[in-house]
């Protein structure tokens, strides 16, 4: 019922009762139990007559009855959003953060953050009915544990950091753990590129590279919750260089900044006339910012074009295995390669096109996340949102 009037903003118990199998006297007992809780309220007479010609009375879904904390934790910023029920942003807070920073510390920044949200936006406590954390690593969402986090290798393993979490916050606040891009990916589907889809893999490609999957509607984590790591699926076992999980060839890999960079460094003499390394500041290829390529790319430098080309090529081929897996509408791509223009995604559309099944080319959309940088902390707001009424 209230999931009803969530998505119809406005109904009367007549209308209600013709949505459900319930009595109206039944509905209108579980209607003033949520008017108490401020979930539901009445907004006042409808125009139409019912029977008997009085004018029925109207519901609306209360937005401002309760509010979600969504926070999302990367290498160096924990960002925090507080939003109404509607899922809409009402204060964000972002608090710098160290790479492999101590947990303690970061549990701190996590609690002084969600009290900080609550202060600003001025809402009661007693309101906020969850907190949702997502964190770049391997978690398992039933038991509220961080697995392993590659950015705070110092914490160790198996972090319970729902139950440090709880223990701080009290009353009965619902608290969530769980690896960030599946927060991202359940954002996009709610309230981003993927609305009206209901498969989605969304692709964070930064420091390392994960994956967020969204099966017929809701987010899928795999008997082992380690479902999305696609950073490490091998695409190219004759790569030289070495990953972070020891083996070689990985997709992470193959798209990284570092081996952009290195295929720069290794054709900058097939290209002359190219003025990318010029550009940069003393013609030191580390120095070179992954915005710097880009532009270059866009303004058709013929090295950058080169490398992007190459990065491309290896990014269709782990989409493409994407796609065979787990056979999305869509695929939204965050991070990094979404400054690198209209261009960039038109070659990997194509690039995607030439290697899965030609049937898949065509129903397959890529797009650039709407959301950027808040697609996290929104999908850990919403999560927490869709989580309470479900
Ligand atoms: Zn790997």
């Amino acid at each position: 019922m209230l999931n009803l009037l969530r998505n119809s903003d406005e109904l009367s118990v007549s209308e209600i009762a013709e949505m459900i199998n319930l009595s109206k006297p039944t509905i209108m007992k579980i209607m003033n139990y949520y008017i108490e809780k401020g979930f539901i309220i009445l907004k006042g007479k409808g125009s139409s007559t019912e029977e008997g010609g009085k004018k029925p009375n109207i519901f609306k879904f209360n937005a401002n009855g309760g509010y979600a904390i969504g926070m999302s934790i990367t290498a160096n910023k924990l960002k925090s959003a507080v939003t109404n029920l509607k899922g809409e942003i009402l204060n964000s807070l972002d608090v710098d953060i160290n790479c492999n920073e101590d947990l303690d510390s970061i549990l701190d920044k996590i609690i002084n953050s969600y009290y900080g949200l609550i202060d600003k936006t001025k809402v009661d406590s007693s309101k906020v009915i969850g907190l949702a954390v997502g964190i770049y690593g391997l978690t398992d969402y039933d038991r509220g544990i961080v697995f392993y986090s590659p950015h705070y290798p110092s914490w160790g393993k198996n972090i319970k950091m729902q139950e440090k979490i709880k223990k701080r916050i009290p009353g009965n606040v619902l608290v969530i753990i769980d690896n960030l891009p599946r927060f991202q990916v359940f954002a996009e589907m709610t309230l981003g590129a993927a609305r009206n889809s209901r498969n989605v893999v969304s692709i964070f490609a930064g420091y390392g590279l994960a994956s967020g999957i969204i099966f017929e509607n809701d987010i899928i984590r795999g008997a082992h919750k380690i479902m999305g790591e696609v950073g490490h699926m091998i695409i190219n076992p004759y790569e030289e260089q070495e990953c972070a999980c020891g083996a070689r060839g990985c997709f992470e890999v193959m798209v990284s900044m570092d081996r952009l960079r290195k295929i720069i460094d290794l054709n900058k003499e097939r290209f002359p006339e190219s003025t990318l390394l010029n550009n940069s500041s003393n013609g030191s290829i580390q120095n070179l910012d992954p915005e710097e390529i880009f532009n270059a790319y866009k303004n058709k430098d013929s090295l950058a074009v080169e490398a992007l080309n190459d990065i491309t090529s290896w990014f269709a081929v782990g989409l493409s295995n994407i796609i065979l897996i787990y056979d999305p509408e869509l695929i939204v791509l965050h991070g990094i390669y979404t400054k690198a223009g209209d261009e960039f995604l038109k070659k990997l559309r194509n690039e995607t096109g030439k290697v899965a099944l030609k049937n898949v080319k065509k129903e397959t959309k890529i797009k650039y996340s709407e959301l950027g940088s808040r697609a996290g902390v929104l999908g850990a707001a919403t999560y927490v949102i869709n989580r309470f009424f479900s």
